[in-house]
């Protein structure tokens, strides 16, 4: 155990589930991409391929241009588990 690592397996999510098209208004299929503070997750912690990470960051800036997400969060606003309150 030389090292501990905060996710520990590392594989896309969205290669799994075989995803080739992304919907904006899917806010489901972003969240695990999205942070406590709704920012894009790094693929370093998320393991998603860097094609589905490409879409992903294109398919919230869409989301967030259509304001399903927001773009900015404000101390009082972080939630714990981020689409709990977004439909
Ligand atoms: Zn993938």
């Amino acid at each position: 155990m030389a090292e501990k690592r905060k996710y520990k397996k590392r594989y896309c999510k969205y290669c799994e589930a075989k995803v080739d098209f992304m919907d904006y208004k899917d806010a489901g299929a972003l969240r695990f991409s999205l942070s406590e503070r709704y920012k894009i997750m790094p693929r370093r912690l998320t393991g998603n391929c860097k094609r589905h990470q490409d879409m992903i960051s294109i398919v919230i800036k869409r989301a967030r241009a259509a304001a399903l997400v927001p773009y900015t969060v404000t101390r009082k606003q972080v939630v714990v588990a981020p689409f709990e309150n977004l439909k």
